[in-house]
């Protein structure tokens, strides 16, 4: 196959003008899949986010019920609380919720009255936990389920710990739910404690006015609360797109190890911490701030990997180099029915067997030339050649023979003229030769003599040795002649006087050589 500049170079152009639309659309598909992707994240986070609010909400709705409850009656007794709480049904309902309980306010004037009555219901060993003088105690008196861990919190002063007193005094002040910082819960004990957190609902006295702070100090009986473990707490609460978020939760407005609450389980992604999506987002419960901080896990990020960018790129790929091939292609195939319409316009012009110019191409040239002669007042030459015995050798050898005879007749005679002139191929064994300027009357002489003598040598064709020889008429313009009929036709007459007078001569065109013939 034939590699032309051309194709090759528009091929390339249209290779790199659709590697370079692939890559822009390739770009546009990334960009707009990064931006599917942080959409997602970011609805992902919305509702995660959304999910905790709602479960601190749904918790503190339960306490409340809890308050309400406990207003509800003069004395709610301890199987009074239990038969409540146990209708809850925490575990199923409320997961993460540690249990309810209340936490009485006990003025140190009472402490000795309070332990004595909780002693007498059965619990001889009770007592108020951490021991000391402190200025007030309160005392967690019921705790549902009382089992298990939450055994450890009964008679605990939640009042003797800073972080639980901000919260519980939040709480007193307001007359709403506070959420508490990050605690280690008492129920928690040994190796590997979790961390956590508490919920307080102010408890005041039936019927008392609750309007000024003073009020509500002064009416306080004590707190519904529920404690938290911070991984049951979180459980579940991404839901299906626990596989494609990470949560931490700091507690307060800091990012640090100190305040951090909870953490999902990063085992398998430690690349975590370069997640290019990451998202910090503060939540407010009751005067209470929390951080949590959602990272997308990779498998998340990987998402992108078989998207729609990556089939732009391999798309795009696929089809510039197929346009390529087409480019090439055609163009290619351009050139060539360029090539053959040339090759074809030639025909035209040129005799198909020996590529001399044909009679059409002659009579132009002729035609051109006398012009210029007739302007320029200068002489032109126009031979008229036919072989002399042609047609033997096409009968003894063959056609095919007196083909290649007549092609190397051509070759030949080409050799006798000049650039400037022209032989032709009229057809069968004829053949012209113009010579389109001469010095003197006989100036061609020497051509037409190169041409007998060259084309009476012996031919070598297929291992034969042919003898032919040649006779040509001259006719001159503008003596024999001033058109291009009347010289042509003038030298095939004086051709014929050649042959008349014994083959392998020429002979000038003479007027008196037309009387002769008509
Ligand atoms: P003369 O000496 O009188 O010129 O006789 P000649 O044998 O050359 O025959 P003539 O010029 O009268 O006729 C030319 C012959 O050339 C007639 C034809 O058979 C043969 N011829 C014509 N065209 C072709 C051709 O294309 N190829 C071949 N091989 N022969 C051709
Ligand atoms: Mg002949």
């Amino acid at each position: 196959m034939r590699w032309f500049p051309l194709s090759q170079t528009l091929s390339l152009l249209v290779l790199a003008i659709s590697l370079f639309i692939t890559y822009q659309l390739w770009k546009d598909a990334r960009f707009s899949a990064e931006q599917a992707l942080q959409t997602d994240f970011d609805f992902m986070v919305r509702d995660s986010n959304r999910r905790i609010e709602q479960r601190v909400q749904a918790y503190q709705q339960v306490l409340r019920g809890t308050v309400g409850f406990f207003s509800a009656s003069d004395h709610v007794t301890r199987s009074d609380f239990r038969i409540y709480v146990d209708r809850l049904r925490l575990d199923e309902n409320y997961p993460g919720i540690e249990g309810i309980g209340f936490s009485v306010l006990i003025p140190p004037s009472q402490k000795d009255k309070h332990i004595a009555a909780v002693r007498s219901e059965g619990f001889p060993d009770y007592t108020i936990k951490p021991e000391g003088v402190r200025e007030v105690y309160s005392s967690i008196v019921y705790i549902e389920p009382f089992s298990g861990r939450n055994l450890r919190a009964f008679g605990y002063d939640m009042f003797s710990n800073p972080v639980r007193r901000a919260a519980m005094e939040r709480a007193r002040d307001s007359g709403r739910a506070a959420l508490s910082g990050k605690v280690t819960l008492v129920q928690e004990e040994g190796g590997n404690p979790q961390t956590g957190f508490l919920i307080y609902l102010p408890h005041y006295r039936r019927g008392a006015p609750l309007d000024t702070l003073e009020q509500r100090r002064a009416n306080l009986v004590g707190w519904i609360y529920a404690p938290f473990r911070s991984a049951d707490f979180m459980s579940g609460v991404v839901g299906e797109n626990a596989d494609n978020l990470a949560v931490e939760i700091y507690d307060g407005k800091e990012i640090s190890k100190q305040a951090l609450m909870y953490q999902d389980d990063l085992s398998g992604d430690n690349s975590l911490s370069n997640s290019r999506f990451v998202k910090f987002q503060q939540l407010e419960f009751a005067d209470h701030q929390w951080t949590v901080a959602t990272r997308a896990r990779p498998k998340f990020e990987d998402r992108e990997k078989d998207d729609k960018a990556a089939l732009v790129l391999r798309g795009g790929i696929g089809a510039s180099v197929l346009l390529t091939l087409l480019a090439w292609l055609l163009v290619d195939e351009r050139a060539r029915a360029v090539d053959a319409a040339r090759r074809a316009l030639r025909l035209a012009l040129h005799d198909m067997l020996t590529d001399l110019p044909n009679r059409k191409l002659f009579t132009d040239r002729l035609l051109h030339s006398l012009a210029r002669a007739q302007r320029d007042k200068t002489q032109l030459a126009v031979m008229f050649i036919d072989l002399d015995k042609f047609k033997p050798v096409n009968d003894k050898f063959g056609h095919a023979v007196g083909d290649l005879l007549l092609k190397e007749v051509a070759k030949r005679m080409q050799d006798c003229v000049r650039k400037s002139d022209t032989v032709a191929r009229l057809g069968g064994d004829e053949f012209v030769v113009l010579i389109p300027s001469i010095e003197d009357k006989h100036g061609d002489t020497v051509v037409a003599e190169k041409i007998l003598k060259t084309l009476a040598a012996p031919f070598y064709i297929y291992g034969h040795t042919l003898h032919i020889s040649s006779s040509i008429g001259i006719a001159i313009y503008p003596t024999d002649g001033s058109d291009e009929k009347s010289l042509l036709k003038n030298a095939d007459i004086a051709m014929y006087h050649a042959k008349k007078s014994g083959r392998n001569n020429m002979k000038f065109f003479d007027s008196a050589m037309q009387e002769v013939d008509s």
